[in-house]
């Protein structure tokens, strides 16, 4: 299954913030829209990554002040993509190797979409799930 595949279902949304928006607005922001990362926008220009956990670790750090930092502060600025074209057990792997739950999915440098590892297990479960219903038909059959 490829990544295009599960954009079509999920749709291509990508939740943002801007470098200078304060942890304390990415931290309501994550929790309002539910979910774990937000893609961080320079006009429209990709400059990171702001996940749940870079939000506690500057809490960790700074305590009540990192509420006041921006986000440009505690974010991942070397962004890691994936292609439309990708397939669902490479990205799991790239996410596994790397130790990250989210992939902003670009196409000719444009943002297109954004996947979880979530999106990405559900997916290969339906997969699965096709090939075994598949087998035991061409079983049955037989
Ligand atoms: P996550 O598991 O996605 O919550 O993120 C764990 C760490 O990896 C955080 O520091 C994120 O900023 C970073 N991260 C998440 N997704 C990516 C990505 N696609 N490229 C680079 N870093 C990322």
């Amino acid at each position: 299954m490829l990544v295009s595949q599960i954009l079509r279902s999920k749709g291509d949304l990508v939740f943002t913030a801007k470098p200078d928006d304060t942890v304390a607005q990415v931290a309501r922001l994550l929790n309002d829209l539910r979910v774990g990362a937000l893609v961080v926008l320079d006009a429209d220009r990709v400059v990171g990554i702001v996940s749940e956990r870079d939000v506690v670790r500057m809490m960790a750090e700074a305590g009540a002040d990192a509420l006041e930092r921006p986000v440009s502060a505690c974010m991942t600025k070397d962004v890691v993509y994936a292609e439309p074209g990708e397939t669902v057990d490479h990205l799991l792997s790239r996410m596994t190797d790397r130790r990250f739950r989210h992939l902003p999915v670009c196409r000719n440098e444009r943002l297109v979409g954004i996947v979880s590892i979530g999106d990405l297990v559900k997916a290969k479960i339906s997969e699965v799930e096709a090939e075994a219903d598949g087998l035991k038909a061409y079983i049955a059959a037989s």
